[in-house]
Formats: structure tokens, C-alpha cells, sequence
């Protein structure tokens, strides 16, 4: 097994220089849950907001293991023969090509869907062969079924709080995966983060990520979505490029978040604040 370029914290294993491994900063034990379950041949779903390290995980997770990673962003137009692949008329003949998720079960590939709730269910269903013991992908249209190859592995995320009302997975799709539950960093954490995806220096990145934390207190307060770690190094990397802060905050944070006047404001003092 290859070694992780898993940057720690004070008392946490030191860096491994890898320049090809994707930087992936854990927050507990899910490298070691996930590595049971690439194992132990398990689905693996992944709960959180969105742009709190779901997909960055798992692309640190198909580099550790060695495996090739195909994602699948989902959407409520995605149709079964999306995922599994159609017949493409060529010259006077028929032609079978495969979708992403038949050549990720052929290749024995990491195969991300990422949001998984948006996918319609007639889609999900057929995820289920495939997430459980069987490891099986049948093809209706061909009257084939692919037995998935080893290292072939399922995941897939969703973000519990959005649309909640609307849209659940169903207890016979959940029921088949082992649940990682992810959530944004804690402050010195997403502190760290900021500083390696951005290189500005440690006081800025921790008052960004203050700022950050204080903006997600503001959900009480009617700010639909909070800004996610992926929102605060936007702003990072502005300021690594010379923009000033409160600029930065505001064109990569605040105006992408609200256009509620008070809700800016309050978002503006809290700036003033931070830093
Ligand atoms: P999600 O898939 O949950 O929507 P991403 O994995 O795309 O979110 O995370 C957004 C960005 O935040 C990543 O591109 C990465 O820069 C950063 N990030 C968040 N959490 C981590 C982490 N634990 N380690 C490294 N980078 C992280």
C-alpha cells in the first residue's frame, strides 16, 4: 500500500512528501473505515455539506488504494442507460458503448456519484446489485451482466440538509452502504487547509476560517447556505494573488452567498471583526 500525503496536525504523523497524491487533511479514522471497506468489497456513503471534502477524500482514497477513479456528478435528468451506456448508430451499423459506471465495474475503478439524491429513482435502483454482496451490473439492453472486477469499489455522497423535504434516499439504497459522516473542519484544521491550498500565510488563513465559522452560526439568522472550506480558500487564493481581505471576502464569500441588504451587512461587520 502506498503511503498517505495525509498533512497532520501538532502530535498527528508528520507530511509524506508525494507530489502525485492529492492533499487530503483526515479529521479521525475514516482512511483507515474506508480501507476495511474497499477490503471487505462494502459501498461507502458519504454524508455531508457540500465543500467540506467528500470529493477530495475520495480522490485521496483512489490514490492511496491504486485505483483508477470515475466520477458521476448526478443530476434529476440522469437515466439508467447514462450510467450504464447505449447503442450509438455508426455508418449502416449498431455500436454498444459502455457509460461510466460499466467501465468503472470493468476496470475494477473507485466509481464516485456524487449527489446522489438528484439522480432519479429508476436510476438508484440500479446501483443496488452492485452495492451489496452480488456485485453484479446487469445490461438489460445487450443481455449481458458484468461481474463487477476486483477493486471495483462503490461511493457515493449526499448532503442531508439540502432539500430535505424533497428528497431522501430510500431505506432499501442506504441500507446497503457503511455511512462516513463529514462535516466542515474544525477551526485549526480548516486553518491548516486554507494554508495549503492557497499558501497564505497561518494569521489570515485563521481568520478566514473564524470568519467562516462565525458566517455558519448565521443560519439561525436566515443565510440559506452556509460557505463551505471551498468558498473561504476562493478567497485565499485571491489574497495570495494580492487582493485585499475585505475585498476578498466579499466578492468570493458574502456576494455569492446573499442578496439580502441586512444579511450583507451583518456578513460585512463580521469581516471587520475577523480580521
Ligand atoms: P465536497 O465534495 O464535500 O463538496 P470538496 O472535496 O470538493 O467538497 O472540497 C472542497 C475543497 O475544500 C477541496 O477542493 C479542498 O481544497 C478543500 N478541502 C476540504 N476539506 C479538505 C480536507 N480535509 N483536506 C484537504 N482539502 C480539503
Amino acid at each position: 500500500m502506498r503511503g498517505g500525503a495525509a498533512l497532520a496536525l501538532d502530535g498527528q504523523a508528520p507530511v509524506e512528501a508525494d507530489a502525485e497524491a492529492p492533499f487530503y487533511l483526515p479529521y479521525g479514522n475514516e482512511v483507515a473505515v474506508f480501507e476495511q471497506c474497499h477490503a471487505r468489497r462494502l459501498a461507502v456513503l458519504l454524508k455531508g455539506p457540500t465543500g467540506c471534502g467528500k470529493t477530495r477524500f475520495v480522490e485521496y482514497m483512489a490514490w492511496r488504494l491504486g485505483r483508477p477513479l470515475v466520477t458521476i456528478a448526478c443530476h434529476d435528468d440522469l437515466t439508467a442507460n447514462d450510467l450504464i451506456g447505449r447503442f450509438l448508430i455508426r455508418h449502416d451499423s449498431t455500436v454498444w458503448q459502455d457509460g461510466p459506471l460499466t467501465r468503472a465495474v470493468r476496470e475494477g475503478a473507485l466509481c464516485y456519484l456524487d449527489e446522489v439524491v438528484e439522480a432519479r429513482q429508476d436510476t438508484v435502483v440500479v446501483l443496488h446489485p452492485l452495492a451489496d454482496h452480488r456485485r453484479l451490473l446487469p445490461i438489460d439492453k445487450t443481455g449481458e451482466t458484468v461481474a463487477a472486477a476486483p477493486g471495483f469499489q462503490l461511493v457515493v455522497s449526499y448532503n442531508p440538509g439540502y432539500q430535505r423535504m424533497l428528497k431522501e434516499l430510500k431505506p432499501s439504497t442506504r441500507q446497503r452502504f457503511v455511512a462516513l459522516e463529514f462535516d466542515f473542519p474544525e477551526l485549526e484544521r480548516e486553518a491548516a487547509i486554507i494554508v495549503r491550498e492557497s499558501g497564505i500565510d497561518r494569521a489570515t488563513a485563521h481568520g478566514l476560517a473564524l470568519f467562516g465559522k462565525r458566517l455558519r452560526a448565521l443560519d439561525q439568522q436566515g443565510l440559506a447556505e452556509v460557505p463551505s472550506t471551498r468558498l473561504l480558500i476562493a478567497a485565499a487564493q485571491l489574497v495570495a494573488g494580492g487582493i485585499a481581505i475585505a475585498i476578498a471576502c466579499q466578492v468570493a464569500i458574502i456576494a455569492p452567498l446573499s442578496d439580502d441588504a441586512a444579511l450583507v451587512g451583518a456578513m460585512q461587520d463580521l469581516v471587520a471583526a475577523s480580521f
